[in-house]
């Protein structure tokens, strides 16, 4: 008879309060055992990954194999640093005394996953989770099965069983799950599941990090290297066919450079795909039918993209879709777009760009391509997102070093590297006196004026 969830998440709280995962030797011992794992099933994942979505092998090599890798890289042998004590000063009037802070893990941690990267979406948070002491529960999105099968086999075979539990299943099986209890909640997907998950944490008083989505701006000025700038938000709006959560989702530049700008996105999606999307093995597809019909919907009426626009819904295919003439209340700019499909829309100036992205709700990156100091400052000082790249989309999500997160709408929390070991972790706060002298004494009532 096969486990229920209340069972398996029984298991896991039972191994954590006999401390399996909490010894660095094992948290590091796992991580390897993750690495191997990953390593050694490249060509299973590749393949899982393109059956669930698509993806170019060599996409899910660099955006999902390579950075779990480079995840464990970096946290592995980081653990015993950051997990040591922090001596803090006490105050005078305390004193002789000591104090310090240190990192202990949460406990069990739940990690819901979504479809879009099926793989680094699932390990990475859990990497984090390991590295900080805890044990995990995963529930991969049914909306990617092959990978999520896969991640299951896979973990049940090389990690400790008495540590990971694997739950499959869709909005019963995830609902039953958020009844259970857990030390923390780590959510990947859209917004009004957020507020799904963080209701039903709330109910148990459960922390959540909650990595969501949004409308992510760019900006182009006329000081801006265009090519360079077409290019990267090419490559940034198309990989993964738009499914990516800090994809650029709309271009914001001057009037003047709304044509030229198109015609070079549209030039390097060429050289990209080839004049027949449809036949690249660098491109990918649409996840399933209903997000096919969505974007499809959001494509205009008329038919009239500035380039791209064919789609087949038999293979899930939307072309690399350039809009130009968008106006801010159509469709396309009220919802993300979470697929190929990029609107350019016309403002005055980088202020009038900084008020059109400050009256919607805050995103998870933001891009400026520009070369004016003054642009950028601007931009840093005045406008909130996840993240703010200049004259790079999606780097942020390749560094161990940087924080990951949003911000508002976009998400609260952040993990990668240490920030996720942090994440992960209760930071315990210590305090030592000695009981001679017995200095607390001047504190006793009743009260002279000592303190005042
Ligand atoms: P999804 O449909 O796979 O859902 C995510 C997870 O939530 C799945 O495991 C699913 O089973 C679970 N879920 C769905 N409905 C639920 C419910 N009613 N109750 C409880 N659990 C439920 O993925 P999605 O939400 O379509 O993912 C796309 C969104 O995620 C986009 O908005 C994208 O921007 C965002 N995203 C954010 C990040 C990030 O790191 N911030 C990364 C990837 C995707």
């Amino acid at each position: 008879m096969s486990e229920t969830c209340e069972q398996k998440v029984q298991q896991l709280h039972c191994s954590f309060d006999a401390g399996v995962s909490r010894p660095f030797a094992w948290r590091r011992e796992q991580l390897r055992r993750m690495k191997r794992m990953v390593s050694a099933h490249r060509r299973d994942i590749e393949h899982a990954v393109y059956l669930d979505l698509g993806k170019p092998a060599a996409e899910t090599a660099l955006m999902e194999i390579k950075l779990v890798l480079d995840e464990i890289k970096f946290v592995e042998p980081r653990i015993g640093r950051w997990s040591r004590r922090q001596h803090t000063a006490m105050p005078l009037l305390m004193q002789p005394a000591r104090s310090w802070t240190v990192a202990e893990p949460k406990g069990v941690v739940l990690v819901i996953s979504p479809w879009n990267y099926p793989l680094m979406l699932s390990l990475e948070p859990m990497v984090d989770a390991i590295a900080a002491g805890n044990c995990v529960c995963l529930k991969p999105s049914e909306l990617s099965p092959n990978t999520s099968a896969l991640l299951e086999r896979l973990i049940s075979q090389y990690l400790d069983p008495r540590a990971f539990a694997v739950v499959q299943g869709a909005v019963p099986e995830t609902t039953e799950l958020l009844k259970q209890p857990f030390d923390h909640i780590f959510y990947t997907g859209n917004g009004k599941v957020g507020s799904i998950v963080m209701e039903a944490a709330a109910k148990q008083l459960t922390p959540v990090t909650l990595e969501l989505g949004g409308k992510s701006p760019v900006f182009v000025d006329a000081s801006a290297n265009l090519n360079v700038a077409a290019g990267r938000i090419a490559w940034g709006r198309f990989t993964n066919a738009g499914q990516t959560c800090v994809a650029p989702d709309y271009v914001l530049t001057t009037p003047e450079l709304v044509e030229p700008l198109a015609e070079k996105i549209a030039t390097f999606t060429q050289k990209f795909f080839g004049d027949n999307p449809a036949e690249s093995a660098s491109y990918g597809r649409i996840v399933n039918t209903k997000q096919f019909d969505r974007l499809a919907g959001l494509l205009p009426t008329n038919g009239k993209a500035f380039s791209g626009g064919e789609t087949n819904r038999k293979h899930l295919y939307i072309a690399p879709t350039i809009l130009t003439n968008v106006d801010p209340n159509d469709p396309v700019m009220q919802e993300e777009i979470f697929g190929p499909i990029l609107p350019i829309l016309a403002v005055d100036n980088a202020t009038e760009a900084v008020a059109f992205i400050n009256k919607r709700p805050k995103p998870l990156a933001l891009y400026v391509f520009t070369r004016s100091k003054a642009t950028r400052l601007l931009f840093e000082r005045h406008t909130s997102s996840g993240a703010l790249g200049f004259n790079l989309p999606l780097g942020h999500l390749l560094s161990s070093r940087l924080p990951f997160g949003g911000v508002g709408a976009s998400g609260m929390g952040s993990y990668h590297g240490k920030t996720g070991f942090l994440e992960f972790s209760h930071i315990k706060t210590v305090t030592s006196k000695p009981t001679f002298p017995d200095t607390l004494r001047i504190a006793y009532p009743p009260y002279r004026n000592i303190v005042r």
